[in-house]
């Protein structure tokens, strides 16, 4: 609880904000996620402190629609205290230059698969068009359910490194940054499942034809084992049949600023995008049907 609110439109002392900056910075390196940087501790509720609320809004508490705001007794501040620590929270995701580390464990209302799971069985099966795999269910039966251990995950057989084509890295335009790792700056390498590797060789190519590839700015990866945000079903995201691009402008709930052009060297080569569903999610394209508007 804190005694006065915090974020857009907040109250904003500036002893209540240090606190929450301070929340905010170990719930940023417990996700490992190098979109924000550690927040400054000035007790100034500036952009980043409120664009920080927001995604971990988004990402923690599940609202569909993150205001930034911090009330004084709510939800987010309930789940920001009881966030536990970093280690426990982790995610299992990895992407380039990081090692995969296991140390996931359910967050709080997220549900977990039943126990009659199928992952220990789980066949490598690639289907031909993944795009045909309309319901989750279905999903399941052709990569493996995704169970409360993740035992499929250590299956390397699921995913397969992408490597971009060279045509398009030594393309003078091609800027792909990843964000997960600032050490590595250059994308030339993603981990996703295998059945993607088409769809992105082909988008890709289609933005070095369109003279696009410029626009192709930060890479946000593509394998996290973890719900859909502000739901409790599993993301593409957990087979790595999703992958996130541009996250600056195009973050969940926010009108997306990648052009149409962009957007549609990726959808003609076979991904669904996720600025059209109700909830826009700019950056997010995936091949799997079962994250098309249209699912329930
Ligand atoms: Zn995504």
């Amino acid at each position: 609880m804190i005694s006065s609110s915090v974020g857009l439109g907040g109250a904003n002392q500036p002893k209540v904000v240090a606190y929450i900056q301070k929340l905010l910075n170990n719930y940023i390196e417990s996700r490992a996620i190098y979109v924000f940087r550690f927040l400054k501790i000035d007790g100034k509720c500036g952009p980043n402190t409120i664009s920080c609320i927001k995604e971990f809004q988004s990402h923690i508490v599940g609202l569909a629609y993150p205001d930034g705001r911090i009330d004084s007794n709510g939800r987010t501040i309930k789940a920001l205290e009881n966030y536990a620590s970093p280690q426990k929270q982790r995610v299992y995701e990895f992407s380039l230059g990081m090692q995969p580390y296991l140390a996931f464990t359910n967050r709080e209302g997220i549900s977990s698969p039943s126990k009659s799971s199928t992952a220990n069985n789980a066949k490598a099966v690639v289907t031909d068009d993944p795009r045909k795999l309309m319901t989750r269910a279905a999903v399941a039966e052709a990569y493996g359910s995704i169970s409360a251990n993740k035992v499929w995950a250590k299956k390397s057989t699921y995913l397969k490194m992408f490597k971009i084509p060279e045509l398009i890295a030594n393309d003078e335009n091609y800027a792909w940054i990843n964000v997960y790792d600032p050490k590595k700056r250059k994308v030339s390498k993603i981990w996703c499942h295998e059945a993607m590797h088409p769809f992105l060789e082909t988008a890709l190519k289609n933005l070095k034809k369109q003279g696009l590839l410029g626009d192709l700015k930060e890479f946000g990866g593509s394998h996290a084992i973890r719900s859909t945000r502000g739901a409790t079903k599993w993301s593409a995201h957990s087979w790595a049949l999703a992958i996130d691009i541009n996250m600056t402008g195009n973050g969940l709930g926010e009108t997306p600023s990648m052009s149409k052009e962009f957007v549609k060297c990726f959808t003609d080569a076979g991904f669904f995008w996720g600025g059209n569903y109700s909830r826009k999610d700019g950056m997010h394209f995936t091949i799997a049907g079962f994250d098309k508007p249209s699912s329930s």
